[in-house]
């Protein structure tokens, strides 16, 4: 047992060296949790389930870290919206 989790200094320059080039925005998500827009014309859009009919919005992370974020939407929403 020791502090290092058993890795050799190779191992650990090398996992120091992954740790500097993750891009900030994904190390942000990871420890903030990620953005996601309330609603974004251009970004977000919207599924319809066919055998359901539910909706769903569809919006990727705010950071554009890759992550998409889907929940589901109320009918009675995309309605208000278009009027
Ligand atoms: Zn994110």
């Amino acid at each position: 047992m020791n502090g290092d989790h058993g890795l050799t200094p190779a191992q650990r320059r090398a996992f120091d060296d992954w740790l500097q080039n993750i891009p900030v925005i994904i190390l942000k998500c990871r420890t903030l949790g990620h953005e996601f827009t309330d609603w974004d014309d251009r970004r977000s859009k919207i599924t319809r389930d066919g055998a359901t009919g539910t909706y769903t919005i569809v919006a990727p992370c705010k950071r554009k870290c890759g992550v998409v974020n889907t929940r589901p939407c109320p009918p009675t929403a995309i309605r208000s919206r278009a009027t």
